[in-house]
C-alpha cells in the first residue's frame, strides 16, 4: 500500500452500482481505504465490504454520526461488538454539528453520544475520528465540546479540518492528528491551514462521495483522488509527492494500527 484514503464513505448509496469498481480502480493504484460508519446501517455495510477485501488494505469504522443522533438510540454494546471485529480500525465518525438550526437542536444529544464514543475509544484502544462542523457563531462551541468531551484523552483525529490556524493549534497542542480533503484544493486558506501542519501530524483524506478535488470536478469523488490530495499537501508546504506520500502512509499505519 503506497496511499490511503483514511476517510471515505463507500457505504453510501451513491456507492451502490460502483463501489466494486471504485476500490478495484484504487488497489490497483496500491491506494488503500478506511470507510467510515455513520450509523448502525452504514457501520454494518462498511464491515460488509471491508470483509469482501478480506486481504487488501480496505477497512471500516462504527460510529454514530452526530447529524443521525435522532435516528436511533446509541447501542454501545452492539457497537462495542462491531469494534472487536479485525476490520474496524476506530470509533467513529463522532463529534459536534452545529451547522443547521436542525442540529442545533440536538446539541445536548450529540454531546452525550460523543461521550459514549470517547468512553468506547478508551475501553476498546480504537483511535477516534471526530467531525467538527458550524457556523461562525458555533464552530468555537462545537470545539470547545469536543475538547471538553476528551478531557485528556489524545487518541484521536479531527477530519476534514476546515478552521483556522490559531484552531487548528489547539488541536495539535492536544496531541491529536488532523486530517485534510479535497477542501485544500478548492480553498486557499485552509491549503494555508494546512501549510502550518507537520507532516508528522497530518493524514489525508477524500471523504468521498463529497467535496471531488478542483482538478477532478464535477466527477463524483472517490478514495483514488487522494492522490489529488496528497500533490497539493506537497505543493503547499514545498514538499516532494513522495515524501508526503511515504510519511502520511506511515501516520495511517501507526495511528490505525493497519
Ligand atoms: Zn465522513
Amino acid at each position: 500500500m503506497k496511499l490511503i484514503d483514511t476517510h471515505c464513505h463507500l457505504n453510501f448509496g451513491a456507492f451502490n452500482d460502483n463501489y466494486k469498481e471504485v476500490i478495484e480502480r484504487a488497489l490497483q493504484k496500491e491506494i488503500g481505504m478506511i470507510i467510515v460508519g455513520a450509523a448502525k446501517e452504514t457501520t454494518e455495510k462498511a464491515l460488509a465490504i471491508a470483509n469482501e477485501y478480506a486481504n487488501d488494505p480496505v477497512y471500516a469504522t462504527a460510529g454514530l454520526h452526530p447529524t443521525h443522533v435522532k435516528d436511533e438510540v446509541f447501542d454501545t454494546a452492539w457497537y462495542e461488538d462491531m469494534l472487536a471485529e479485525k476490520k474496524i480500525v476506530a470509533v467513529g465518525e463522532t463529534g459536534i454539528d452545529l451547522y443547521r438550526p436542525k442540529e442545533q437542536e440536538t446539541f445536548e444529544l450529540q454531546k452525550e453520544v460523543l461521550q459514549q464514543h470517547v468512553e468506547l475509544s478508551k475501553k476498546t484502544s480504537k483511535p477516534i475520528i471526530l467531525h467538527s462542523r458550524g457556523t461562525d457563531a458555533t464552530l468555537q462551541q462545537a470545539y470547545d465540546t469536543i475538547f471538553e468531551a476528551l478531557g485528556d484523552y489524545s487518541n484521536g483525529v479531527l477530519h476534514c479540518f476546515t478552521g483556522e490556524t490559531a484552531d487548528i493549534k489547539k488541536f495539535l497542542n492536544h496531541g491529536l492528528m488532523v486530517s485534510f480533503t479535497g477542501v485544500i484544493t478548492l480553498a486557499e486558506e485552509i491549503a494555508e491551514t494546512c501549510a502550518s501542519v507537520p507532516i508528522e501530524k497530518m493524514m489525508i483524506e477524500t471523504d468521498a462521495p463529497y467535496i471531488t478535488p478542483q482538478r477532478y470536478k464535477p466527477q463524483q469523488n472517490e478514495p483514488m483522488f487522494v492522490e489529488e490530495i496528497a500533490r497539493k499537501v506537497a505543493e503547499v508546504k514545498g514538499m516532494e509527492y513522495d515524501d508526503v506520500v511515504a510519511q502520511t502512509t506511515k501516520n495511517a499505519v501507526e495511528f490505525f494500527s493497519l
